[in-house]
């Protein structure tokens, strides 16, 4: 069988999430035993993400062999089983960068360097790169921003060469949407979506596929109209409504609609129906859990959505390996003060410190892990979050005044955490830190160990400093055992304090290889610890 392609584009608005879409039909195809994998093309100059300030993109995810990546390719790996690598994220950045570096080789002889078809044809080897690599049935591609951007253009003009070079049986485009309801006129609205059909027309993609954001059900006439004006068969019209609950219901709302028996007629894939059972069964102990409790998370970037998109997702994942709803709370970081911090964080179940960069909102963070090492509040710290809690310990329990990371305070006469010695003469910013899987070893005996139920890990990186091994001695015999290390045993990767409910910490980040079919042990262990404390407090 040949290689099926099906590209996403979005219109009308940004943030229809169809990055979802894509990752939601990965699930529904995978289900259908078909080989899936997905890329995502980002029209932005900057090569990766890796540098983008969290306000301005979301989180940055990171893979296992290191690449900083849109934060879509989270939702590619927790709907999917893909592994993804640095090859499942093109941007403009890097595409220029590869044009202009073979311009200099001279490896265009002499030509005119263009973005037809320089550039255009750089992007369409890279889809076919992907689809040697992962060797997919179907591979998914999604293209980042909105139809009638600038700097979408030669995406778009790419994916319609592709098409017509594989032949339209093996291709197929979903366009991504949105119907708004105007609330003055009591109606849903197409207008937009005919608009934005003719805009990809006009550089010559038709699209087979039309998905419709929406806040309200698509009627049979609604469902007609789109249909006849944007010159797509009425099954073609898929309604996709905001979800009630939880992204994960996307897949089943899909397959409601059909779109995953569409998509395998229009392309010829003779596969079976997707049992979805496995999957309603996570859906139901997300929708109507058992048990509920409440989290903490402080942070720096709370009043944003995205910006801890994995650490959201994971602690759920929590929840549902323990039938336990959760609500997370945000805490701005930098409006805890020594006065109103217990007050604040009162009755949390949970308190987790995620990860970060920047001195804004240290010391609110610095309060929190006090707080809960000293109530017996169930602690998960996470990359930033476990430099916190040595900085913590090191000042209040072994009395090492002024202990700090080298990151605030160069001067400090107590540098518990410090910069790893490979980074010491890195000057440029992009892609330098120390990034992607890792192996962790866990002591045995150690509750880490229990909680894994192995003793080696392969865990997510993306930081600069470290436990400072000077501290090493005092910390343990104090009770903050270093229950990870490193294979050389010379990186500090997971603490926990030993008389305590649950305070652990690790130097990676373990929310980057959750999923809600197979959950973090250590969110796993987290909300379970949250959830003894709930019912200890209500018994
Ligand atoms: N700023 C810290 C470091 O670079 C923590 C990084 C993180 O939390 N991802 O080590």
């Amino acid at each position: 069988m040949s290689t099926k392609y099906i590209f996403v584009t979005g219109g009308v608005v940004s943030s229809l999430g169809k990055g979802l879409t894509a990752a939601a039909l990965g699930t529904l195809l995978e289900n259908r035993k078909l080989k899936v994998t997905l890329q995502k093309f980002d029209p932005y100059l900057n090569v990766d993400p890796g540098t983008m300030n969290p306000f301005q993109h979301g989180e940055v995810y990171v893979l296992d062999d290191g690449a900083e990546t849109d934060l879509d390719l989270g939702h590619y790996e927790r709907f999917t089983r893909t592994s993804l690598t640095r090859v499942n994220n093109l941007t403009s950045g890097q595409v220029y960068q590869r044009v202009l570096e073979n311009e200099r080789e001279g490896k265009y002889l002499g030509k005119t360097v263009q973005v037809i078809p320089h550039v255009t044809d750089e992007i369409k080897a890279r889809i076919r790169e992907i689809a040697r690599i992962s060797d997919a049935d179907v591979v998914i591609t999604e293209i980042g921003g909105t139809t009638g951007d600038i700097e979408g253009l030669p995406f778009l003009e790419a994916i319609r060469e592709f098409a017509l070079e594989v032949g339209y049986s093996n291709s197929l485009f979903i366009h991504v949407t949105y119907v708004p309801f105007i609330r003055a006129a009591g109606e849903l609205k197409t207008k937009p979506t005919q608009q934005s059909v003719a805009k990809l027309r006009e550089i010559g993609i038709t699209p087979h596929i039309l998905v419709c954001r929406t806040e309200r059900p698509l009627s049979k006439e609604l469902r007609q109209k789109i249909s006849l004006f944007c010159n797509v068969p009425v099954e073609g019209v898929i309604e996709e409504k905001d979800v009630d609950h939880t992204i994960y219901e996307v897949p089943l709302m899909l397959q409601r609609e059909r779109m995953d028996e569409l998509i395998c007629r229009l392309l010829h894939l003779d596969a079976p129906p997707a049992d979805m059972s496995h999957w309603q069964d996570i859906l139901r102990k997300i929708i109507a859990p058992k048990h509920r409790v409440r989290i903490g998370m402080v942070g720096k970037y709370t009043g944003l959505k995205d910006a801890y998109k994995s650490v959201d997702e994971a602690i759920g994942h929590g929840g549902i390996a323990n039938d336990c709803g959760v609500a997370i709370e945000k805490i701005e970081a930098q409006d805890l003060t020594p006065e109103n911090c217990a007050q604040q964080l009162k009755g949390l179940a949970g308190i987790l410190v995620p990860g970060g960069f920047g001195d804004r909102g240290i010391d609110g963070k610095i309060l929190a892990a006090q707080y809960a090492r000293e109530s017996g509040v169930p602690y998960l710290g996470l990359c930033l979050g476990m430099q916190i809690a040595t900085i913590e310990f090191g000042r209040h329990v072994l009395g090492l005044e002024g202990a700090h990371s080298t990151e605030f305070d160069k001067a400090s006469p107590h540098p518990v955490i410090a910069l790893l010695e490979e980074q010491e003469n890195v000057k440029r910013l992009g892609g330098t830190m120390r990034l992607g899987a890792q192996e962790v070893q866990l002591q045995v005996g150690s509750r880490a160990g229990r909680l894994y139920g192995e003793f080696v890990s392969h865990e997510r990186h993306r930081h600069r400093f470290e436990f400072n091994n000077r501290y090493r001695e005092q910390y343990e015999q104090a009770g903050f055992h270093l229950c990870g290390l490193s294979p050389d045993g010379e990186l500090v990767e997971l603490i926990e304090i030993e008389k305590h409910p649950f305070f652990m910490a690790s130097q990676f980040h373990p929310e980057f290889r959750s999923k809600p079919d197979a959950p973090h042990p250590l969110f796993r262990g987290f909300i379970a610890a949250a959830l003894a404390r709930t019912q200890e407090e209500s018994a």
